[in-house]
């Protein structure tokens, strides 16, 4: 389909028009952790998609990743595969020259998706990866391959997990922080502040 062009050749889903813009949705990303995000200052510029790492598999942009939430189309931010494989590089909230912090609205963004309930094999993993690192502090990946792949994602991987382990790369065995009470105190200390003030990351 032939894309509509607005003055100077700009494409319209570019195009940032201030009556569109949806405080709702921008307050909701801001208050579950992007509160140094700047959305409603987005430009559409795209310098933040240029230096993206991972566009190359997103089905959406970061930079229409904003536009989307600017104008409050959640259906769609929700449904994009951008969500999960931002790998939090930072490149694009480096470049940024708005001080948007595309990175920091999409993991507000995910972490609102996880909370509304939608499942994926991302959020299937990051549901196992978070139990593991909870329980003894530090991950054993063969015990997340395990979970998330079954015992055939195991037999694949072990020639690689066995390379890495002889390098020193990677444990054989499950180790666990040095202090675990520490740890999980600190753990419930933290879910306590989120109980009280779930404005807060
Ligand atoms: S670099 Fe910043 S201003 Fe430009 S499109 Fe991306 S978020 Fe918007
Ligand atoms: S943080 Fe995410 S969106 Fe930003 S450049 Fe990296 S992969 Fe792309």
């Amino acid at each position: 389909m032939k894309r509509k062009k607005c003055f100077f050749g700009l494409k319209v889903d570019r195009q940032v028009d201030g009556d569109r813009m949806n405080g709702g949705a921008m307050a909701k990303v801001l208050a579950e952790g992007g509160q140094a995000a700047a959305i409603s200052a987005c430009m559409q510029c795209g310098t933040c998609s240029g230096g993206c790492t991972n566009i190359d598999r997103m089905d959406v942009s970061p930079r229409k990743l904003i536009l989307m939430l600017q104008r409050g189309d959640w259906e769609s931010v929700l449904k994009s595969n951008t969500l999960w494989l931002c790998s939090s590089c930072y490149i694009c909230t480096s470049r940024c020259p708005r001080g948007v912090r595309p990175s920091d609205v999409i993991e507000a963004a995910k972490a609102i998706a996880i909370s509304e309930g939608i499942e994926n094999d991302a959020t299937r993993f990051h549901e196992i990866f978070v139990e593991l690192v909870q329980k003894r502090g530090i991950l054993f990946e063969p015990e997340l391959m395990q979970k998330y792949g079954g015992l055939k994602a195991m037999v694949d991987q072990a020639p690689l997990g066995i390379q890495l382990a002889l390098k020193g790369k990677l444990s054989p065995l499950p180790a666990s922080v040095k202090n675990p009470d520490q740890f999980h105190d600190a753990l419930e200390k933290r879910k306590r502040t989120r109980t009280h003030n779930p404005d807060l990351s």
